[in-house]
């Protein structure tokens, strides 16, 4: 686990966060600057930069990730609605946090195509 690592720090319980789920794959906390008014982050509890550095060994881990955003949705009531997951990466893709996360947005509708 890299030691300077925000999302590392967070899911060892170095920071705090507030978690609203975790299993032995996911780590998923509130954005600390909610963009909408349902925004988790869900944290891949095993340390990956990016999507760009996804193996065929952490596949399992990406399906969990998406099923545990899947559940998140419909226990904080937007599931019916619709919401938006997200996955920035890289420069372009607007990722600050190098550490793999997926962003679950709901509550309001969103726009297309992002900025
Ligand atoms: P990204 O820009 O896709 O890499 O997403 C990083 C997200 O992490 C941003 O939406 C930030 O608001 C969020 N964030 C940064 N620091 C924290 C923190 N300490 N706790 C929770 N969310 C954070
Ligand atoms: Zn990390």
């Amino acid at each position: 686990m890299p030691s300077d690592c925000l999302f590392c720090r967070i899911i060892a319980g170095e920071l705090p966060a507030a978690q609203v789920y975790s299993d032995d794959s996911v780590v998923a906390i509130r954005d600390i600057a909610p963009r909408a008014p349902t925004h988790i982050l869900l944290l891949s509890r095993k340390h990956i930069a990016s999507v760009r550095e996804v193996g065929p060994e952490d596949h399992e881990l990406i399906g969990k990730i998406f099923a545990a955003g899947a559940e998140l949705a419909r226990r904080e009531g937007v599931a019916t609605d619709g919401y938006r997951l997200v996955v920035n990466t890289g420069r372009n893709g607007g990722q600050t946090v190098d550490h793999l996360h997926v962003h679950l947005l709901g509550g309001r509708p969103m726009a297309w195509p992002p900025g």
